[in-house]
């Protein structure tokens, strides 16, 4: 059954990387408010069994099959979208991959072209293909989710993680968004990244066991926790909020 497209009441919303995780977190999290229409995205939709179990209960969330940096599947999501709600008011670029284990001097070119490919590439390729959608309604948010890992100023607090792709990648990501953020100004775009936390998912779970994590483990959170934090970071999201880096309590990180 189709959900009524253009009603002023509810908000549309797309999430990648939506099957497991944050992202998930995210949808199930808004799943509790009467007023949304949510697009999950995951790049098996046939194996997103959670989601598949969310979507059968709640006939107002809707599976879309997105991989990142595939720009078939981006513009194939935006039609569908378009088509059954006629815009978007939220989108969070949150599909990422992290598993760089090694200091920059280490680094390999595949490796780093793989973070590249779904931690920038990605947002970007999913930027182009919703903001069309995003600009047929007022909201006009568009969420990145980053990493504390990817400030610049920060870059000493971080060395130790041996994660020398995933903190370029992510570095990189702030550049986009705060570009996108200033060249869609005029437009009302409200565009931001954000740092989930340290959360407690299949991605942290893997850094956590290493050895440089220690001293870590004492702050990590919860995905849902972190998804309700996120909720209420973006629910405040005004103008004022277009080209941050926040925190997921809603500070202000550096670059
Ligand atoms: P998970 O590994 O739990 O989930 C990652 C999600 O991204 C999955 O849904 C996964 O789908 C999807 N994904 C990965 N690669 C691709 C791809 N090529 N195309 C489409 N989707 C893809 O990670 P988290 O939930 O922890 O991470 C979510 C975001 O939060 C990421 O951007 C991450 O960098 C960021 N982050 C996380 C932190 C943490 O402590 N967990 C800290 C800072 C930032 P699939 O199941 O198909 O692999």
């Amino acid at each position: 059954m189709s959900t009524p497209a253009n009603s002023t009441e509810q908000k549309v919303w797309l999430i990648s990387g939506a099957n497991r995780g944050i992202g998930f977190g995210l949808v199930n999290n808004l799943l509790a408010r009467s007023d949304v229409i949510i697009y999950a995205g995951a790049r098996e939709p046939a194996k997103a069994t959670e989601l598949q179990k969310l979507a059968a209960e709640h006939k107002n969330l809707h599976i879309v099959k997105l991989t990142s940096g595939s720009v078939e599947e981006a513009k194939e999501a935006a039609a569908v979208i378009e088509k059954r709600s006629g815009g978007l008011d939220y989108v969070i670029a949150n599909a990422g991959i992290a598993y760089s284990t090694s200091r920059l001097e280490a680094v390999t070119l595949e490796d780093f072209n793989e973070h590249f490919q779904v931690n920038v590439v990605g947002v970007l390729v999913l930027f182009q293909a919703t903001l069309p959608l995003l600009l047929k309604r007022t909201t006009r948010v568009f969420e990145a989710v980053s990493s504390a890992v990817g400030s610049n100023t920060n870059a000493h607090l971080f060395a130790a993680f041996n994660n020398g792709s995933y903190s370029l990648s992510k570095a990189a990501l702030n550049y986009l968004v705060r570009r996108i953020s200033v060249e869609h100004a005029e437009d009302g775009l409200v565009a931001f990244t954000v740092h989930p936390g340290l959360v407690e998912t299949d991605m942290a779970q893997k850094f956590l066991e290493r050895p440089e994590a220690a001293a870590w483990k004492s702050v990590a959170i919860k995905p849902d926790d972190s998804a309700k934090a996120l909720l209420v970071v973006t629910d405040k999201a005004t103008k004022d909020t277009n080209g941050k880096y926040l925190n997921y309590d809603g500070t202000e990180l550096p670059w």
